[in-house]
């Protein structure tokens, strides 16, 4: 039998990290406000679009199937620019990481945007790390009370706020807005809401560095990503140990100290509860919260600022950083590669579509004049945001006229004239007729081709096919 007391899991230790002010808390901080301020205000946006188009900015119209981001609109036919999307955000982690190893994870990542905003509500309701420690060993008072529920409501607020806003991506903001304040909005939007925020208070408030640790598959394989070039936090121990944390019997050594004064400051208030002195771990999210304590130590002590710092393992051993190395250029040039092909489809991609479907029944008609008769639905989708005329016209058949059901413009050359407005799909049924003189036995391949009348004369050809006896 298994011996369940020598688990091979370890129990989970609440992690209580101190507040460190400092330059990289202060980076930290930026990229809360600038990444959390995006988050919340871009649903707000207004964006001006024709007729009944959407007047948000970014909006991800799922009813609808389009995806409104401020000029560009992207339709269920090009759902593959997603997945070239999902590539290029996979490369530029992957770029990031090579070059800086998990800095994402320090100052970007979601997980660690949320739970620095909970931590510091945590420090508002119940003090810094010492504090909270003795709060949480201490017996239930009314004062703790008080204190544990408040910072909760406030947790459940900030979630609540979290999952609302990012359903509003989904619907119009300020409608929706309206919706949920009087109590009738979509069974979907509740769902998608109470389980966004039951999330959020769960991740950034109980689950924390456990996410980064155990959940969070990029934490396991960033590993093949890192070479000797890759900047990192470490620890410089040749200057560090042997550690002295006795300042006493330091002055007093014969035998050569290191720097390090062993306050443990780079411990406490490491968000993951690691002691970067041991080491290169895959714990370590890049934060930059040691250094930042190591260097207030230092700087109180007035030694040099030195023992923990964003380097690499080559710089470590002496040499310089080599940022031109065959994996940064690989992933940068596949990262860029990536984002012109998106970025060239977007700028050159017809925003007129044409599809037809071939009558069946009956596959042709044979005319008294002994002309045939073909007939055909056309689907023609005008994809910009503006009203749009196209000429309808049939390539590569001899002797024919083309007549669409309720449609009497033509222009000079007698070809059918369509007008769409913005967004707009629209069904047409087309009789094509060859006269007499052309009709070969057989069926023939033509092209039926839409273009846009205008000085951009965006334009879309289907291939079909005409039946004859
Ligand atoms: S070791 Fe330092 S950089 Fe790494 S997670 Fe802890 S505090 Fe942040
Ligand atoms: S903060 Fe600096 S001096 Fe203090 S234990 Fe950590 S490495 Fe040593």
């Amino acid at each position: 039998m298994a011996d369940i007391t020598n688990s091979l899991y370890a129990d989970w230790k609440k992690q209580y990290p101190k507040y460190q002010s400092g330059f990289f808390r202060n980076l930290r901080w930026a990229s809360v406000i600038i990444l959390l301020g995006m988050y919340y205000i871009i649903p707000f946006i207004r964006w001006d679009r024709p007729g009944d188009l959407p007047k948000q900015a970014v909006l991800f119209d799922l009813p609808g199937r389009k995806f409104y981001i401020f000029d560009i609109v992207i339709w269920p036919q090009e759902i593959f620019l997603l997945a070239l999307l999902l590539i290029a955000a996979a490369l530029a982690l992957f770029f990031i990481t090579a070059l800086a190893g998990r800095v994402f994870c320090g100052y970007m990542c979601f997980q660690t945007i949320w739970t620095d905003l909970f931590l510091q509500v945590e420090r508002m309701f119940e003090g810094n790390r010492k504090r909270r420690i003795k709060m949480d060993q201490s017996p239930w008072t009314l004062g703790k009370m008080a204190r544990k529920v408040g910072k909760h409501v406030v947790w459940v607020f900030i979630g609540l706020i979290t999952a609302g806003v990012f359903v509003f991506y989904f619907d119009d903001a300020p409608t929706l807005l309206k919706r949920f304040l009087h109590g009738d909005a979509p069974a979907a939007a509740w769902v998608a809401l109470s389980l966004l925020t039951a999330t959020t208070y769960i991740m950034a408030g109980f689950a924390r560095e456990q996410v980064c640790i155990y959940m969070c598959p990029y934490a396991r394989f960033q590993g093949v990503m890192f070479d000797d070039d890759t900047i990192i936090v470490a620890y410089h121990p040749e200057l560090g140990e042997p550690r002295q944390g006795n300042r006493r019997l330091r002055r007093l050594s014969t035998e050569k100290v290191g720097l390090c004064i062993d306050c443990r400051e780079c411990v406490t208030v490491c968000p993951t509860g690691i002691d970067i002195r041991n080491g290169q771990q895959y714990e370590c999210i890049t934060c930059g919260a040691c250094i930042d304590a190591c260097n207030s130590v230092r700087d109180k002590l007035h030694l040099a600022n030195e023992l923990i710092r964003y380097t690499s393992l080559r710089e470590m051993g002496g040499q310089q950083t080599r940022w031109f190395r065959f994996r940064i250029l690989a992933y940068g040039t596949l990262l860029s590669s990536f984002l012109l092909a998106i970025s060239l489809f977007l700028y050159n991609r017809p925003l007129v579509k044409l599809n037809v479907v071939h009558h069946r029944q009956p596959t042709f008609i044979a005319l008294s004049d002994g002309g045939i008769q073909n007939n055909f639905t056309v689907r023609t989708l005008n994809m910009s945001q503006q009203k749009q005329t196209y000429v309808l016209d049939v390539l590569g058949l001899e002797g024919v006229t083309m007549k669409v059901a309720a449609v009497d413009a033509t222009d000079d050359q007698g070809r059918p004239i369509l007008a769409l407005g913005p967004g707009e799909v629209a069904p047409y049924t087309v009789y094509v007729r060859q006269d007499a003189a052309h009709v070969h036995p057989g069926a023939q391949d033509f092209t039926f081709k839409l273009v846009a009348l205008g000085p951009q004369g965006e334009e879309d050809s289907y291939q079909s096919v005409f039946m004859r006896p």
